[in-house]
This record gives C-alpha cells, sequence and structure tokens, in this order.
C-alpha cells in the first residue's frame, strides 16, 4: 500500500485527537495538488466516497486562467463538475502540517462516472497497464532538484525577484558543511516525508549556490508519480513554514544550472525479476532494454514536450551545465540525454536526462513508457552507443530547442496520437500552444532593459 493510513486507522486517529484535517487532492496540468481539505469527521462519514470540482481544473493555467480552445471545458460548455474519487490507497499522514492526512483523488466524468482520459494519473494508468499487459511492471524514479531561498514568497514578492537570496554563497554538489547549515529544513523534509510512507532515499547539495536535490526510492511508476507531486509540494510547504522558498523551475537564473528531474526507468517481470538484465550482454543489457532504448530514442523529440512544457523549461538544455542537448544513449555518461546507469548490475536501467524539474511526472513517465513500449512492440532496433562529450558531437540528434518545436513535433506524432490518444495529446499540444501564445504577447523585463534606452 503506498499510502500508509486506512480508513480504519484514520478513523482511530481522529477518535483520539491525532488528526482533524483531510486534504483530499487530484493533480492537474502543471502537476499541483488541487483540492479541498476535509473536517476528517465529514471525511470518514461521507467524503471519503465522493466530493466535487470545477472541470476547469484541468485547463486553466500556472495563473488559473480560463484558457480558452480545449475540448474538455468551456465557457460555452459551461465549466461544469468532475468527480473527485479518493484512491484510498494514497490516503496517508502528512507529519508536517499539524493534525492533518492526504488522500490523492482520480477525476471522473460527472456523467458517465468514467476516468477524464486527460487526467495526469489516468493518462500514466493506461501506459502502466499496458506494460502489464505485456508482463512487465515498469518500476521508476524521478530525482527532483530545485533552488532553495533565505526569504519567504512574500518577502520575495514585496521587495522583488532581484532579492532572492539562495540559500548558500557557492556550489555545494555534494558539500556535507554547507549542507548541514541547511539541515533543520532538509532533515524536516526527509523525515516528513518519511512519515508520509514516502521512501526518501536522500538528500545532497547541488552543483549551483543554493541548489538540493532528493532522491525517493523506486517505485512502480504510478507510487513514483504520487510520491513526487507530494514531495514538490512538502518541500513548499516545510520551506514555508520555515520562512523560507525554494523554485522548482526549469531555470530560474541565466547565468545558473538548471533544475532537472532524471527519469530512472527499469522494466521487471511480474514474478519481481529485473527484466533489462542480461548477464550475457557485454553492458548487462538484456534484449528487452535494447528495444525500449530504440523506442525512447526514436520518439525522443516526439516525447520532449512532457518533460519539458513550458518556454522556461528549454533554456535549461545549454552546453557544458549537466543538463542534455542530445537526445542519444551513451553508458555512465552525465552529456547523453540516455544515460544508461548500472550496466552490467541488477540495477541496470535507463536514466533519462531530459525532463526538468517542472515536468509534470505523470506526463512524463507515459510519454516515455510509450516510447518505450513501442519499441519492444515493435523490436525497434538499438543504435550504437556515443561515446565523449555529447555536447560537442555533431550530427547527432538532437533535442527540440523551443517549446513551439516540441509541440510541433508531438502534435504530428503517429506513435503518440496511438499510444496516448488524439484527445490527450491535442489537450498538452493546446496547453504548450497557450503558453507560447502568452510568451509572444508578454513584454518581458529584458526586453525593457535592453530596448528603453537604445532601441
Ligand atoms: P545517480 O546519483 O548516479 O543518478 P542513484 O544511485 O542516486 O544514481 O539512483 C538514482 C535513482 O535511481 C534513485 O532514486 C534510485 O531509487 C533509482 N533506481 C535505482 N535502481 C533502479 C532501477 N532498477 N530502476 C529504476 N530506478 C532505480
Amino acid at each position: 500500500m503506498p499510502g500508509n493510513l486506512t480508513l480504519e486507522t484514520l478513523s482511530k486517529a481522529v477518535e483520539t485527537g491525532e488528526i482533524d484535517t483531510v486534504i483530499v487532492a487530484a493533480v492537474d496540468m502543471q502537476g499541483r495538488l488541487v483540492g479541498k481539505r476535509f473536517h476528517a469527521a465529514h471525511f470518514i462519514s461521507e467524503g471519503w466516497h465522493e466530493t466535487h470540482c470545477c472541470n476547469y481544473l484541468l485547463t486553466v493555467d500556472m495563473e488559473m486562467f480560463t484558457v480558452p480552445g480545449y475540448e474538455t471545458a468551456s465557457w460555452e460548455k459551461g465549466y461544469g463538475d468532475y468527480i473527485m474519487k479518493p484512491d484510498l490507497d494514497t490516503l496517508r499522514r502528512v507529519p508536517w502540517l499539524e493534525g492533518t492526512a492526504l488522500v490523492l483523488c482520480d477525476l471522473l466524468d460527472h456523467d458517465t462516472h468514467e476516468e477524464v482520459p486527460q487526467s495526469p494519473r489516468a493518462i500514466l494508468k493506461k501506459q502502466v497497464a499496458r506494460a502489464r499487459a505485456m508482463g512487465f511492471e515498469p518500476m521508476m524514479a524521478t530525482e527532483l532538484e530545485f533552488y532553495v531561498f533565505e526569504n519567504s514568497y512574500e518577502a520575495i514578492r514585496d521587495k522583488g525577484t532581484s532579492n532572492l537570496a539562495p540559500i548558500s554563497a557557492y556550489n555545494e554538489d555534494y558539500h556535507i558543511f554547507q549542507t548541514t547549515k541547511e539541515e533543520p529544513l532538509m532533515r524536516a523534509l526527509r523525515n516528513g516525508l518519511y512519515g508520509a510512507g514516502i521512501p526518501v532515499e536522500n538528500t545532497k547539495g547541488e552543483a549551483d549556490a543554493g541548489q538540493a536535490e532528493i532522491n525517493v526510492r523506486y517505485l512502480d511508476a504510478m507510487s513514483t508519480a504520487d510520491n513526487h507531486v507530494i514531495v514538490k509540494n512538502a518541500t513548499k510547504e516545510i520551506a514555508h513554514a520555515m520562512g523560507k522558498s525554494v523554485t522548482f523551475m526549469a531555470k530560474y537564473d541565466t547565468a545558473k544550472g538548471g533544475s532537472s528531474s532524471h527519469v530512472h526507468q527499469s522494466l521487471w517481470t511480474m514474478d519481481g525479476k529485473p527484466a533489462f538484465r542480461d548477464e550475457k550482454d557485454e553492458r548487462g543489457m538484456s534484449d528487452l532494454m535494447k528495444h525500449y532504448l530504440a523506442g525512447q530514442l526514436a520518439y525522443a523529440r516526439e516525447t520532449t514536450l512532457f518533460l519539458a512544457p513550458y518556454v522556461n523549461s528549454y533554456k535549461r538544455f545549454c552546453v557544458g551545465m549537466f543538463a542534455p542537448t542530445k537526445a542519444v544513449w551513451s553508458c555512465d555518461n552525465r552529456t547523453a540525454g540516455y544515460r544508461i546507469c548500472g550496466d552490467n548490475t541488477k540495477a541496470v536501467r535507463i536514466e533519462c536526462r531530459i525532463g526538468g524539474a517542472d515536468l509534470n511526472p505523470y506526463l512524463a513517465q507515459a510519454a516515455l513508457l510509450a516510447a518505450g513500449l513501442d519499441g519492444i512492440e515493435n523490436k525497434l532496433e538499438l543504435e550504437p552507443e556515443l561515446r565523449g562529450d555529447m555536447y560537442q558531437l555533431d550530427g547527432i540528434r538532437e533535442i527540440p530547442k523551443t517549446l513551439r518545436e516540441a509541440a510541433d513535433l508531438t502534435e504530428s506524432s503517429e506513435a503518440m496520437r496511438a499510444a496516448l490518444g488524439d484527445n490527450v495529446v491535442e489537450h498538452y499540444v493546446r496547453a504548450a500552444r497557450w503558453e507560447i501564445e502568452e510568451a509572444d504577447r508578454v513584454v518581458t523585463d529584458y526586453e525593457l532593459h535592453r530596448g528603453l534606452e537604445r532601441a
């Protein structure tokens, strides 16, 4: 069970006064938790069954603007309701919020009670079911990087974003002393998440001033995505309680390293054996793994939209800063978009390094799975491994350079349409186009600074 409460143990905790509040949350297109806080007594008597939310939640942008052009919800359709159906397997304690538990929900159509196909959880569920029908359990991990600031979001709003104060003064990659200074926050985060049933492996300093990373143990794909969105929310909540703030933007400062969310992937047989392992192969990679990787490479440019969903996401892909620019594979090589980790061991796996910390983990994992499973089904042949510095190799597969390019590639992808469904592809291409339209329309500080006097 991914959560650590049942309705029964929750009831007991409510009786003793230990828990009085249940957060009932769905996941939106941006990968944020959206929902309501229930009085725990009401959740136990009725709320656990279902509640409702406005169906605009799967069409709004970061600002909650009612974006036009979606099939699922609009002013013309009157913005009705979705059913929020708690997935009681995800019911858990939230140790960092007083007296609080949390449950994640599936989104169902109000009339048919079918899952809404465009909902992130439904999209991933479909690909996991496809893998299981082929006899494999996808096991995944999504490492998360972020920056920590000394000042709160409120203080930053008051004084302006030029006043961001990173928690450290220097690149703290693997540093123990600097991260000791950050322990009040990071220890609370590790222990809080652990108490919420999330198997945190470790936290570490990352490769720029104020940057951190958190790793959660690999699990089945759905648990990993659920954990990912809870980890992000928890990091913000715990930092906020300490008067600090964090950002998961892919690139918050031109001069600094971006924040990634590498996706580690392996397939296991249904009786728990690593299906990517073949001791006889020189790299220890099974044919199954090679086909899966070949699929990911064949559709790498078409899946990028789901790994890099904003205009800002593409600013992370720059030479020499550990974010990849080429969608090729290589063993234990951090310059490649697809890095093989643990070669010749039981933990042999694919680390897709393309995703930023701003990705929606359900969509990212679903798109990667869709591509990999297609590779297995069609027995795609793996191209030769490349070695050396991929940044400097010309004429090899590039990661799309802009959201515009990535959206066009996904829109015309027959493979993504076949695997995810036309309705899903069109929905998320619309989301991307809106981001582009807005970025095209809005005058930025950068333009003002350059042009004000000299244009
Ligand atoms: P590195 O720091 O080299 O990227 P780590 O040892 O920190 O690698 O592992 C990164 C992530 O990979 C961890 O979250 C771990 O749980 C996950 N992982 C380990 N083995 C597997 C596997 N077989 N399949 C998927 N993920 C895995």
